[in-house]
């Protein structure tokens, strides 16, 4: 790591969104409204744990690096920033509502913690696996005139620059951006730590702040409005072949090519 790097990364601000647990199996609300979410697991989004493991690693990587996690949602968001706090966050701001917090506006309200904070890298995941969006972070990057680095599967900080490694359909793309910037993280990153009992006895001293989206000032007007939920089509049961040869004749069979 570069001599630089105290100068670098003395801040990291993690985005933490409560999702349904990805062992859940979704069941929809009869009227199609919506997830059924009433004693249904929930758990930090999967890839915004993989954020926060390596904004520790950073830290354990030998800089006095603050990490703040930051959550939008409702007063249950708690739960997951304790688990963020107990993974080795030191602080943690929930901005609380109860309206569906759609990519736009978690940008918005990220924008305004980011001109507060001033943090020198923003960590979030690459896509929640509730709406699968894959949007906060660029959205972010736009609104903020930094730059971004999405799909990180390395990242290394030298020199006030962050050498990212993404993951594209071509494979593997490596860039430099300038700190700060907006990094989105990908699976293969990292794997995160679990949590310990004493990490979560000690998590419960560290400071949770919280304060309403309504007082952030933003623009709440929804963008995206939802029609219906609806299960995919069952899927047809499928059939074992022997060979190549007998898979071209069953896909000669169902029309798919001649
Ligand atoms: P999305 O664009 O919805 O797929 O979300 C991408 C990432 O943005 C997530 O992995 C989180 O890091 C962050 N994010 C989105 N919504 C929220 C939220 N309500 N609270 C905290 N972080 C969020």
């Amino acid at each position: 790591m570069g001599e630089n790097r105290e100068w670098n990364v003395k801040k990291i601000m993690v985005c933490l969104k409560r999702v349904v647990d990805y062992n859940v199996r979704i069941r929809l609300r009869p009227d199609g409204s919506g997830v059924v979410t009433d004693g249904v697991k929930m758990s930090v989004n999967p890839f915004d744990e993989i954020a926060l493991e390596e904004a520790l690693r950073i830290r354990e990587g030998g800089s006095p690096v603050e990490i703040l996690v930051v959550s939008i949602g409702p007063a249950d968001c708690q739960q997951q920033l304790r688990t963020g706090l107990a993974m080795g966050a030191d602080r943690a701001l929930l901005i609380e509502s109860d309206i569906q917090v759609e990519p736009l506006i978690a940008a918005k309200a990220i924008l305004k913690v980011i001109e507060r904070e001033q943090p020198d890298l923003v960590l979030l995941g690459k896509q929640a696996i509730d709406d699968d969006c894959n949007q906060t972070g660029q959205m972010l990057a736009a609104l903020w005139q930094r730059p971004q680095a999405t799909f990180a599967s390395k990242l290394e900080i030298v020199d006030g620059r962050a050498t990212v490694t993404r993951e594209v359909d071509a494979g593997l793309e490596v860039i430099n951006v300038d700190l700060p910037a907006v990094v989105t993280t990908d699976l293969r990153l990292n794997e995160p730590r679990y949590v310990k009992l004493p990490d979560i006895m000690k998590a419960k001293k560290k400071p949770l702040q919280t304060e309403s989206l309504a007082s952030l000032g933003i623009d709440l007007e929804p963008r995206i409005r939802v029609l219906k939920y609806e299960e995919p089509a069952p899927r047809q049961k499928g059939v074992m072949v022997a060979d190549v040869d007998a898979l071209v004749a069953a896909l000669r069979d169902k029309g798919i090519f001649n």
